[in-house]
Order: C-alpha cells, then structure tokens, then sequence
C-alpha cells in the first residue's frame, strides 16, 4: 500500500509500506478519502520533532481524516459499510485512570497519529477503532469531516472557556485553529469575536465568517479596539491560538476583570506570564490539550449549519501531488488556511 511516509527530517516520500490491516471485532476498515495537513505534520517534516516526540523511524503522516466504511468488525453496530465517517486520531487505553475519569486525551498512553511512534493516516486504508470513528451528517462533505479533527481543538477550547450568551472572545492569531476557535466561539454564545493576526489576508477571510473584527497586531493596537467595543471594560475570554511568546505573554491586556484566558497554542519557547497583572483581574486560566469526546458535538454543529468550515479549506492538492502540499504548507500563501490532500477514490 502507497503512503506518504516520513522517513527522517527533510525527507518524505511517496512509497509502499507494508503495515497491519487486520480488523478486529471491533474495528472497522476505512478507505481514506480526505486528509488535511496539519501545522504539526509540517513541524515533523521540517523539524523531526514535537517536544518529546522524536522521529527516530519512518512515519506515515496524517491525522485529519474522512472517509467510507469498507469492513465492519463483528462486534461493531453503529457502522456498516457504505458509511461516510471521520475518524477521531488519538486512541487511550480504555481502561485506564484518565480514561475513566473523563479525560482520555491526557491518558499517557494515548496512541495519536502521526505523533511517534505511531503511524498516521495519509494512505488508501485504515483500520481504526469502531468508537472512534463517526458517521458524517449527509449535508457534510469528505473535505469538511476532515475539517473535524481541528475543530475540535477550538470547542474543546471554548468548553473550557465557560461561556456565557453575549459574552465578548477574543482570539489571538488567525492560523486554522484561531478560526475554528472563533467559530466554536460563537457556536458556544460569544455576540462577537475579535480576531488578531498579522496577515491581513487571513484577517481579511475571517471577517467574512460571522460577527468577527479582525485586528492587524502591526497597525492597530488590540487593547483599544477591545476597550471601544466593550466601554473600557475588557473581553470576557482571550483565547490564545498563535503559539507565538510574546503573544501569550500579553493575554492579560485585553481581558475584562474576572475573565478567562485559555492557552491553546503551543509556543516553542517557555514563556513568562505577568502573575500580577493575572491577579489584579482574578483571572481564570485554562489550558488544553487537544480534546475529549468533542467529535459528536463538532459534527452536530457542522450538521446543523450553525458552524461552516469551508472557507477555511483553500488548498486541494492531488495524493500524488502530497510531497508538493507539504513544501507548500511550510510555505504557503497568506491566504492559505487549511491544505488538504484527496485520495484516490478508485482503487
Ligand atoms: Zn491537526
């Protein structure tokens, strides 16, 4: 089977892999339609690194999948072959104490795609666990259910910000999660977003998403613009999307007293927070770490119509073509969000 495989840092390849495909009781095999590139898949590619995860062998990339049901196990029910579904990346151990306390995405033995050691997904087929794996609602395309897995980031995150209706987000840097953060937002009860970036391009896309002001960090002055809409008071939730130090060092400028911020970008650098200027406003501070058990509530919302991720897929490219998508994605246009790479479909 054909794969896109990370050999070593720098060096990817179109190329056969000879990879386990039996399924379980409880699996179900899936011929892969869509799978979009990740900021971490191009981090390995450039860096052969995340943090801990090293990549010290070949690798097939890849961890935001759609695609069709081709074998069910036999102790699976809810799927049946024919199904369009995406498929949830990280796999915990069922039965282990961060599983069962509700929280499996911080099991440390979670298996995640395209994170070392594990294999990823950008291939013809997987076999993937049954109950995480979800059938798409009918009006939701291949290219969106592969929108599902980033965008259950931003919910996570805006779960964990408590919402409130009518409450004011902000959201710094307008890359792929800051954008579904926003969207998620406003799903959640946010009247209204203000999204910063220095692309204005990227900016320029997010104002047209919903009741969104983009703010150009290099010409406008974010705490102001929050200030005027909010007579002096602050935003309600800051969320942190660019990763960027010294963006996360500010994220107590704009906040309203009593308000929360959640760090959802990973900066590459420790980065030092002004605890004073948290305590002054009793800041809540939240973190996350991808996401747990979202899936279905991303999807309902897809499904209903009240969040729309396709102006953020900019960018198709042919599976043929992946080596081509991944140069691009570590390079990509202003105006690129999300890069995706379709499979296939005879075979
Ligand atoms: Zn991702």
């Amino acid at each position: 089977m054909e794969a896109v495989v990370l050999e070593k840092v720098h060096e990817l390849k179109i190329r056969d892999i000879d990879l386990p495909m039996e399924v379980g009781p409880h699996d179900v095999r899936i011929a892969v339609h869509t799978v979009g590139i990740c900021g971490s898949d191009v981090h390995y590619y450039q860096h052969g690194a995340i943090g801990p995860f090293v990549v010290r062998e070949p690798m097939v990339m890849g961890h935001e999948a759609s695609g069709t049901v081709v074998e069910v196990g036999s102790a699976v029910h809810h799927l049946q072959v024919g199904d369009r579904v995406c498929m949830e990346p990280g796999i915990p151990d069922a039965d282990s104490k961060a599983a069962r306390l509700g929280m499996y995405n911080l099991d440390p033995a979670v298996r995640f795609w395209a994170t070392p050691p594990v294999h990823g997904c950008l291939m013809p087929y997987v076999v993937h666990p049954a109950t995480f794996t979800y059938k798409l609602p009918n009006s939701i395309s291949f290219a969106e259910g592969a929108m599902v897995e980033p965008l259950a980031v931003g919910m996570h995150a805006a779960v964990k910000a408590r919402i409130k209706p009518g409450d004011l987000a902000v959201v710094l840097g307008a890359g792929t999660i800051g954008m579904l953060t926003a969207l998620a937002a406003l799903a959640g009860g946010c009247s209204q977003v203000v999204i910063t970036d220095v692309q204005q391009p990227k900016l320029d896309l997010a104002a047209k998403l919903g009741p969104i002001t983009p703010v150009n960090v290099t010409k406008q002055n974010l705490v102001e613009v929050v200030h005027e809409l909010t007579d002096g008071w602050g935003a309600d939730i800051v969320f942190e999307a660019s990763g960027n130090e010294r963006s996360a060092a500010s994220v107590f400028d704009a906040l309203c007293p009593g308000g929360c911020v959640v760090f959802i970008g990973m900066p590459a650098a420790p980065v030092t927070l002004d605890i004073v200027a948290a305590q002054a406003k009793e800041a809540h501070i939240e973190t996350i770490f991808r996401y747990a058990h979202v899936y279905p509530r991303a999807l309902a919302l897809m499904g209903s119509g009240k969040i729309d991720v396709k102006p953020l897929i900019t960018d198709t490219f042919e599976f043929k073509d992946s080596i081509a998508a991944f140069d691009y994605a570590g390079h990509m246009r202003p105006e690129s969000v999300k890069i995706q790479i379709v499979l296939p479909q005879t075979r």
